[in-house]
């Protein structure tokens, strides 16, 4: 089995699908390994680690990518000026990619995939069951999210987040206010909670209370009809009247809060409305909020993806892709989720989908792209 590894076009992203670590194991498990020169640059990888690994060193062309039976990448497939369009068009019949392809943005690049008989595994639908907890991207690259944020929120607040007793006076903690606590805001809590700050919580899955609780933050309790846990351990999209609800109990701890870091997802929908404009309003100026949901629509209505905006005050960061600005890490762990892919499915000299987590990996299929792409809750 040949593997190709290629440098990331999007701006920005600096991560790398595979180490000279994973390289090391995919050769010894008897894969050829191509790897495009440059392509662990941004991650402080260069060329000579990936040859002592055991690659060799390609250029990046139309016919490494012909030539690869399994590509493996990090952002989703982009247009590449070396095969002169989108890379979709040089992957060959029989291929398969693996990345966080976004299925659910990426429709014209996964049909022209399918279109050439070739398929593709989105890391984003390993499945949540022990055996695939080694390939689970979201989570390696969640949890590096939660960090990034409380940094960035620290940097820019004029404050300190600890509390301080000096010769000049004592300095109150930094209140911050995490909104879902799932991987990313697991992180930030216990980011939040290291630099010394005091923190509070929400999520409507009330099975993260103890975990929150046990990182030393307080839970904000929420009069729940029912609960708000779905499929798999994930949430379920919650009604208008107790997004309202929500809303409500949730203002006066963010007009107190100096920082706001919102992570709240429900899979294959849009990202909750949980701070209005009007609630921004309301906080005091030189307060802070991250919003890790805004590739999925944003938890702040006055969130911009890729930008800072500001209102009366207070700087609502929207910063995309934040598991790339520690791209080494980040790439350390997802390479090592992606060879375990490689692995499952790069069994004896041959590509093999038929494993159950493979299966459910898969967006394209027999030719077509899978409709319920994307969408983990309804497969
Ligand atoms: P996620 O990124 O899908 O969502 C982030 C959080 O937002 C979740 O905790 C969710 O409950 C919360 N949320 C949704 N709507 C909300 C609202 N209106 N208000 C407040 N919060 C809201 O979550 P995730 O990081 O993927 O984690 C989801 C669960 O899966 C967690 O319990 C996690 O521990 C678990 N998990 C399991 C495995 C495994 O079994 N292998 C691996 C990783 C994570």
């Amino acid at each position: 089995v040949t593997v190709f590894v290629p440098r990331e076009r999007r701006p920005g992203e600096r991560r790398v699908a595979a180490t000279p670590e994973t390289v090391k194991r995919l050769v010894k498990e008897g894969m050829q390994v191509l790897v495009e020169g440059g392509a662990g640059h941004g991650c402080h990888l260069e060329d000579e680690g990936y040859r002592n690994a055991g690659a060799r060193i390609v250029g990046g062309g139309a016919e490494d990518w012909g030539a690869a039976d399994l590509i493996l990448k990090v952002g989703p497939i982009a247009h590449n000026e070396l095969v002169g369009g989108t890379e979709a068009g040089a992957v060959r019949a029989g291929a398969v990619v693996v990345g966080l392809l976004a299925p659910h943005k990426s429709a014209d690049a996964l049909a022209k995939l399918a279109e050439r008989g070739a398929s593709a595994l989105a890391m984003e639908l390993v499945p949540r069951i022990s055996r695939a907890q080694k390939m689970d991207a979201l989570s390696s690259q969640a949890s590096i999210a939660g960090y990034k944020a409380v940094l960035l929120a620290a940097g820019s607040l004029g404050k300190y987040f600890p509390l301080l007793m000096t010769a000049a006076g004592t300095v109150q903690p930094a209140k911050v206010v995490v909104m879902g606590a799932g991987v990313a805001g697991l992180q930030a809590v216990a980011t939040a909670r290291r630099l010394g700050a005091t923190v509070e919580v929400s999520d409507i899955r009330p099975a993260v209370k103890e975990q929150v609780e046990s990182l030393g933050a307080r839970f904000i309790d929420l009069p729940m009809p029912e609960s708000g846990e779905g499929q798999g351990g994930y949430a379920k999209e919650v009604t208008e009247s107790f997004l309202r609800q929500q809303q409500e109990i949730l203002s006066a701890k963010i007009a107190a809060a100096d920082v706001v870091i919102t992570t709240a997802l429900v899979p294959g929908r849009p990202a909750p409305r949980l701070v209005t404009a009007e609630m921004v309003s309301r906080m005091r100026p030189g307060a802070v909020i991250v919003d890790l949901a805004v590739e999925q629509g944003g938890n702040c209505e006055l969130s911009v993806a890729g930008e800072d905006v500001v209102r009366s005050g207070v700087r609502i960061i929207g910063q995309e892709n934040l598991a790339a600005t520690l791209p080494e890490d980040a790439s350390m762990l997802y390479a090592r989720n992606v060879a375990e892919v490689a692995s499952l499915v790069a069994k004896g000299g041959a590509i093999d989908l038929s494993d159950e987590i493979a299966r459910a990996m898969l967006v394209t299929r027999g030719g077509e792209v899978r409709c319920d792409a994307g969408r983990p809750q309804d497969r």
